[in-house]
């Protein structure tokens, strides 16, 4: 039988990126592995022309996941936590590199899927091959912290359950990432964007309580 691990188990400190690429293969495209920027930024390129590198979005992010990233952009680190979806980020950006400030008003008009750009972002949970399920031991920590309900769990032989992700129903928060005892979720940019009408619906729903 295998062993059961708990929710208080604490986070390995990895490199994302560097987990990424070791345990998703080398060959995963410089696209993917591109940093992740505060939610509602512009495409990469206006979003190095945009900003000036104040550090505002920093200081707004009450989950303290924007960090100074590379070159000293401002990037995400969901090691630190989850994005709630709270706009704060962007409210501060006045140079408009995170531009959601720009569609602020009338909420509702703003967000449907015809306006990709409106979109916080477009980003895939991925479970690696270290996750404790590959060698027998139960564990189902970043299903209890999915509050979309995206990871279901599936027996396998020997019944220890796979983590599995439903990317129609992953809204990209990070919830599940710093959670997971082995650093085995990593959150990558989607190659198949933009995201569902489902994740843009309860990010929608989670913006109106906040507003
Ligand atoms: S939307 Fe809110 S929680 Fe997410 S990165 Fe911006 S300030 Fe942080
Ligand atoms: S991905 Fe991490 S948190 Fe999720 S089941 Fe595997 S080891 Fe546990
Ligand atoms: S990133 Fe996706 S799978 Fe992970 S907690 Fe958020 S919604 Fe769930």
């Amino acid at each position: 039988m295998g062993k059961t691990l708990g929710k208080s188990s604490k986070p390995v400190s990895l490199s994302r990126r560097a987990l990424f690429q070791g345990r998703f293969g080398a060959s995963a495209n410089a696209a993917v592995v591109a940093p992740i920027r505060p939610p509602w930024s512009r495409q990469e390129t206006q979003f190095i022309d945009a900003c000036t590198q104040c550090d505002k979005c920093l200081s707004a992010c009450d989950e303290g996941i924007v960090i100074r990233g590379a070159g000293g952009y401002p990037e995400i680190d969901f090691q630190r936590g989850e994005c709630t979806f709270c706009g704060d980020c962007a409210k501060v950006c006045t140079p408009g590199a995170i531009f959601f400030q720009k569609c602020d008003q009338d909420l509702p008009q703003q967000l449907p899927p015809a306006l990709p750009s409106a979109l916080p972002w477009s980003l895939d949970a991925k479970i690696s091959s270290a996750c404790l399920s590959a060698k027998a031991i139960t564990c189902r920590v970043c299903g209890d912290r999915c509050d979309a309900r995206a990871i279901r769990f599936q027996l396998s032989v020997g019944g220890i359950a796979d983590p599995i992700i439903d990317q129609t129903a992953c809204t990209g928060c990070g919830a599940c990432v710093a959670p997971c005892p082995v650093n085995a979720v990593v959150l990558i940019h989607s190659q198949v964007a933009p995201r569902p009408h489902g994740v843009v619906e309860v990010i929608h729903s989670q913006m109106e309580e906040l507003s």
